[in-house]
């Protein structure tokens, strides 16, 4: 049994949520990478392909519940808010687009 065999650990919608983990994971020491397997762009239009993301099987546990609070955060919704920089943000996105502030409800 190797100790270095990659394992998924979570699927995201596309690529952006997938580096949000990955980040997430990076910042935790953990090295996670997208399981690009080549062929998941030749879907249908409309259909976008899970992107999947892999870390070696000895960091899985960690991951899954570093990813675990990941979701949570996921799951919450936002109204499109006005950022103390001035710039509005559009509805779902919790960081602005602008300057980078996260979003806090008052
Ligand atoms: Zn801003």
């Amino acid at each position: 049994m190797q100790d270095d065999d990659l394992v998924a650990v979570g699927q995201f919608d596309n690529d952006i949520e997938a580096q949000q983990a990955i980040n997430l994971l990076a910042e935790h020491g953990i090295v996670a990478q997208m399981n690009d397997d080549g062929g998941a762009f030749d879907l249908g239009i409309g259909e976008l392909p899970a992107v999947e993301i892999i870390v070696v099987s000895s960091n899985f546990e960690k991951a899954q519940a570093l990813l675990a609070d990941l979701e949570v955060v996921q799951g919450e919704t936002c109204p499109a808010w006005t950022c103390k920089c001035g710039e509005e943000v559009d509805e779902g996105f919790f960081a602005c687009w602008s300057c980078g502030a996260e979003y806090s409800a008052e």
